[in-house]
């Protein structure tokens, strides 16, 4: 299969993922067809959105085994990510959980493993047991969702420099870690992988969004993609159900939103002026 390949950013590790991927969290669960589903997963990839974000949560791993149909026979084409429960996150329920992911997804590695949003198990005990599926080579990297500041500076003092990314809510009106969780990221080198960059759909009926797709010609998906692809180090992971979404979603990344069209989101959504907690979805 000939993968067209979108613009990429690199890894601590030195794998690179690419700017847009697709995320999965209702995949599997009855919304559009399966078959529809699978199309618009593998038209993606085709496209370009690679990376393919799911998690062992998803539908109760009805999700991770859509995605599994929808890889099957281009998995090299494929950057695979998945995420363990922090219920489960311990040495042994890391490696179970892991195990149980790969099966749903009729694979044999992934190529990240997150750990979902932080729980009470200690998080020396998920780090190491990462290291270990990172050495028997059943992931090749690990990473963090949901992390705050505070939470990525105490993984760095656990000596968690191995981790990769943080995946967070980010989009135009979920602004709060531009003051603070971005920059440390970026400086730390890691790139921020951005879910719900749609807001689930909610964003899109607004008017100020509206206004400018209409002038661009574009869909209001397409500008508030496009405003999160503007930013540098940030991976986006919206989820498309149809294979219309999937291409339209792509075609956001020809999209150059300009200076007006920049002033007129910052005023309709305004950046944060303090540091904000994390919000989660
Ligand atoms: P999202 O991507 O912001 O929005 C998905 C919604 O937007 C779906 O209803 C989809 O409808 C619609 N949509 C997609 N493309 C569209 C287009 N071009 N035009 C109009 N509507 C469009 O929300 P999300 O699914 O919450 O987030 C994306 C992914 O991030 C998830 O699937 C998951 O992989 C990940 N995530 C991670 C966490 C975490 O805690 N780590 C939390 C939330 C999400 P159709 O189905 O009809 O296409």
């Amino acid at each position: 299969m000939a993968v067209l390949t979108v613009p990429g950013i690199d890894l601590r590790s030195g794998d690179t993922i690419p700017v847009l991927g697709q995320g999965t969290w209702h995949l599997g669960q009855g919304r559009h067809s399966r078959a529809e589903e699978i199309r618009a997963l593998r038209e993606g990839v085709e496209l370009g959105m690679t990376l393919i974000d799911t998690a062992e949560m998803y539908g109760d791993g009805a999700s991770e085994k859509l995605v599994g149909e929808a890889i099957a026979g281009r998995r090299a084409d494929v950057f695979l990510v998945s995420k363990v429960l922090p219920s489960h996150a311990n040495r042994r329920g890391t490696t179970a959980a892991c195990h149980g992911s790969l099966r749903r997804l009729a694979t044999d590695q992934l190529d990240l493993y997150l750990l979902h949003w932080r729980g009470a198990i200690p998080l020396q005990e998920t780090v190491e047991a990462f290291e270990e599926l990172r050495a028997a080579g059943l992931i090749r990297n690990w990473g963090v969702s949901n992390f705050d500041l505070v939470d990525m500076e105490r993984l760095l003092r656990l000596g968690g420099g191995g981790a990769q990314t943080d995946q967070v809510l980010y989009n135009l009106s979920r602004r709060g870690i531009e003051l603070d969780l971005l920059p440390w990221c970026l400086q730390h080198g890691l790139p921020v992988m951005a879910y719900s960059p749609l807001e689930q759909g909610r964003l899109l009926d607004h008017p100020v969004l509206r206004g400018i797709a209409i002038q661009r010609r574009v869909s209001p998906a397409q500008v508030a993609l496009a405003w999160v692809l503007a930013r540098a180090g940030v991976c986006a992971i919206p989820e498309a159900g149809t294979a219309a979404h999937a291409r339209q979603n792509r075609a956001a990344l020809d999209l150059r939103l300009s200076e007006l069209d920049m002033l007129k989101l910052d005023e309709a959504f305004p950046p944060p002026v303090s540091p904000q907690p994390l919000e989660i979805l």
